[in-house]
């Protein structure tokens, strides 16, 4: 991390873990959050924010294991999120005190209406607040982050006001929040330019934005911040978060990579300089991407810029004789810019255990031998129903072999019976975490449906099912379909992944990790022992009455 006041890079402040993880149903465990984390660091990001410390005993166990392992002296700075009040900082510094980097990201509302309605404080307390929290952080760590939340709505005068008192305080990043998704370019860049204007000792602290996406202009906002003097970007993997989500790393990272030569000059930079604008690699966004899709149950729209399954996909004619011809016809950045590798043929149903272990690897997978068993039987099942498995293939397996919820119900068999004369009917076999094997049979109006009911029969946890998606991640009638399911338990939303060449057996699999993960948080609420447990403690959804910058 530059040590430098002013960089002439943009610095990637990754949220994912904590912003992109209020969006609704997105709840991770400690091992998920874990992971992710792991990949960030591999993406190259400069702060992960690992989480909210205070909000549950959850996101602080997730916030230390990641100070703990990710946080290394090379690595990223650990971030965690708090209030402007003692406990929350203190919750925050100890959870992020393992990193070898570590910051604590503070902050208190601005604007008016929040003054009036939420904090009912005068804007003189609130000053005072913002001053104090932050020389208590700063007791703790060097590194603080002050954002004064709902920025964009806040009188100027007041908003430069409360900016220095928090960078004499010892701030040393100011983030700027268009906390709900409100500003357009043009009055968000000068918002920028009137703090660097006027807020004196600006130029002890970095500029951050952080902005979120109700009206599709989070991106747009944060690169004409970067023109007018911001230099750290707070963003999350797919643009996930609260509501409409986040500005998106992605778009944000190849934005400044495909147009550096237009953002060099705002940097201080020669125009033709190529020296990258983020420390990000960009070979490892679209794995990133499809990491947090599955982990997160946020499937990402075809549509989508630069990670969606379409925007490499040259369907007209014209365009495709362009590309053939010359790819900077029609394509402005290259597939394999973002780590899509040609969707290759790598192994058949003769490969051997060396070779699998051998493209894993290449792909980026290090799995423990346990791991790495289990996906290798996969394989060899999947290798026997499809001739050729390629790349993507392989990602399926291993993200549905080793990021599973806890093995509490197993499925062992299933089998449906259906047709435009028969009544869709379904026997289901599963393990229960007792070691019993339970079968049982319903009719549905579909064939997941009944299957949907026969696991119902056997598990006997209240339910409703709220989102069941299916999606092809290979071409072809063989293809490996991946089903998507969230279902909801009181106000508490779990989703569950499957992939398999069988999407009926995808399906009733999706359901039964759903329900492990129901299950598991279930088995969590209930006071077993005064201790806490080690293993992964679902997080706590921060509610109403914990109210978080968004
Ligand atoms: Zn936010």
């Amino acid at each position: 991390m530059d040590t430098q006041l002013q960089p002439d890079r943009i610095i990637i402040f990754d949220t994912t873990l904590r912003d992109g993880e209020q969006s609704p149903g997105a709840t991770l465990n400690v091992d998920e959050k874990l992971a992710i984390a792991r990949q960030l660091a591999r993406l190259g990001v400069d702060v992960i924010e690992a989480g909210f410390p205070y909000s549950s005993p959850g996101d602080f166990e997730a916030v230390q294991k990641i100070a703990q392992t990710v946080g290394i002296p090379d690595g990223p700075i650990i971030c965690g999120l708090a209030r402007a009040n003692r406990p929350d900082i203190k919750a925050a510094a100890e959870a992020v005190k393992p990193a070898a980097h570590h910051r604590i990201h503070t902050f208190i509302a601005t604007s008016d209406i929040h003054l009036e309605y939420k904090l009912r404080k005068t804007r003189a307390e609130v000053k005072a607040i913002a001053a104090d929290m932050v020389a208590y952080a700063k007791s703790f760590v060097d590194d603080v982050e002050f954002s004064p939340e709902d920025a964009v709505r806040s009188d100027p005068d007041f908003l430069y006001e409360v900016l220095e008192q928090a960078i004499s305080a010892g701030a040393t990043t100011i983030n700027i929040p268009d906390t709900v998704g409100y500003t357009t370019p043009t009055e968000f860049g000068a918002l920028i330019r009137g703090i660097k204007e006027n807020v004196p000792n600006i130029d002890q602290a970095i500029i951050s934005v952080h902005g979120h996406n109700d009206l599709g202009l989070a991106v747009a906002n944060f690169l004409e911040a970067v023109k007018n003097g911001a230099r750290q970007l707070e963003c999350t993997i797919n643009g996930i978060g609260e509501r409409a989500g986040n500005a998106a790393l992605e778009e944000l990272v190849m934005a400044l990579h495909v147009r550096r030569q237009y953002f060099n000059p705002f940097l201080g930079r020669p125009v033709e300089s190529e020296k990258p604008l983020t420390k990000i690699d960009t070979r490892q966004l679209y794995k990133t991407s499809r990491l947090v899709s599955t982990l997160t149950g946020m499937l990402v729209q075809p549509n989508k810029a630069i990670v969606g399954a379409n925007a490499f996909a040259h369907e007209s004619g014209i365009h495709q004789d362009g590309v053939l011809k010359n790819k900077l016809t029609y394509e402005i950045m290259d597939a394999q810019s973002i780590g899509l590798t040609d969707n290759q043929i790598v192994l058949g149903k003769l490969s051997g255990r060396n070779a699998f272990r051998t493209r894993l690897k290449e792909l980026g997978f290090d799995l423990t031998d346990q791991d790495l068993n289990k996906a290798f039987v996969r394989f060899k099942e999947l290798a026997d129903k499809k001739k050729e498995i390629t790349d993507w293939d392989l990602e399926a397996i291993v993200h549905d072999e080793t990021q599973q919820a806890p093995d509490l119900f197993r499925l062992e068999r299933v089998q449906v019976s259906c047709g435009d004369h028969a009544c869709p009917t379904a026997t289901v076999t599963l393990r229960t975490p007792d070691g019993q094997e339970r079968t049982d049979a319903a009719i549905g109006t579909g064939p997941v449906d009944a299957i949907y009911k026969a696991i119902n029969r056997v598990v006997t946890v209240p339910n409703e099912l709220i989102e069941f998606s299916v999606q092809s991640v290979t071409a072809g009638i063989d293809a490996i379909g991946e089903v998507t399911i969230r279902l909801r338990n009181g106000d508490r939303i779990f989703s569950g992944h499957s992939a398999n060449t069988d999407i009926v057996v995808a399906s009733a699999q999706a359901y039964v990790n759903a329900l492990n993960r129901l299950f598991s948080a279930l088995q969590q609420q209930e006071p077993i022992s005064a201790q806490k447990s080690e293993i992964s403690v679902e997080p706590v959804k921060v509610s109403e009455a914990t109210p978080v910058q968004s």
